[in-house]
């Protein structure tokens, strides 16, 4: 499924799309937190922009260490360790492989979920990214395992994340900054939940 080429095409085709969206993901966080999730995610990316342009990187593994790492290190807030653990669980998942196959990919983000849920002390139906990555994978391993090929399982997988930022409108906030307003973060969506989904749909337009 992925080449690290095509890994590294796909982190650059994230960061662009993640600065592209700064203004409105921070307008997210804006109407139920502290308005910095998109300036957080963007100095994120491109920081791991610049820091995989001179990298030596021998195999899909590398690249989520240096792009977990390089989140933790640069974007403040929740989100940054956040889904800075889960790049560096997806490396952890897939130890020396060379490259990628549909069932690696899978196997790394249920990595990432497990890094989120642990880190973030958090779980779904809390108003979190959990809210889309949870359910998204969740429609990848159906769709795999009935045997649908790499762009429906990622089409099964970008709806279900989309379904997941909807659900999160309907839903107060009890974890993060978003839960000091609790009954208020109602008819909202996560800003996590949508820098997930964004992430996905980059990965969909990319390997299909
Ligand atoms: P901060 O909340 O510190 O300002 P950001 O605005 O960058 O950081 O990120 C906010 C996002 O982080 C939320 O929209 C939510 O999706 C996610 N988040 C916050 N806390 C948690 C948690 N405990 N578990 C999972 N995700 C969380
Ligand atoms: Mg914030």
């Amino acid at each position: 499924m992925m080449k690290n080429e095509t890994i590294l095409e796909i982190v650059g085709k994230i960061a662009d799309r993640i600065s592209e969206e700064k203004l409105f993901l921070t307008e997210l966080d804006n109407a139920i937190a502290d308005g910095d999730h998109g300036i957080n995610m963007s100095r994120g990316f491109e920081a791991v922009k610049e820091k995989l342009s001179g990298a030596d990187i021998a195999v899909p593994a590398d690249l989520f260490k240096l792009v977990g790492m390089t989140l933790v290190s640069t974007v403040g807030g929740a989100a940054g360790p956040l889904y800075g653990t889960a790049f560096m669980n997806m490396a952890k998942a897939l130890k020396d492989r060379t490259e990628l196959s549909l069932e690696d990919f899978l196997k790394a983000l249920e990595g990432a979920v497990e890094g989120v849920k642990m880190r973030g002390k958090s779980t779904t139906g809390e108003k979190t990214m959990l809210d889309a990555m949870v359910p998204s994978l969740e429609a990848m391993k159906a769709a795999f395992a009935e045997g649908k090929d790499t762009k429906a399982v990622l089409e099964a997988g970008v709806n279900a994340a989309r379904e997941g930022v909807e659900y999160t409108k309907t839903i107060a906030a009890t974890k993060g900054r978003a839960s000091y307003i609790g009954e208020r973060s109602i008819g909202h969506q996560d800003p996590g939940a949508t820098s997930y989904t964004m992430m996905l749909e980059e990965v969909k337009k990319a390997v299909v």
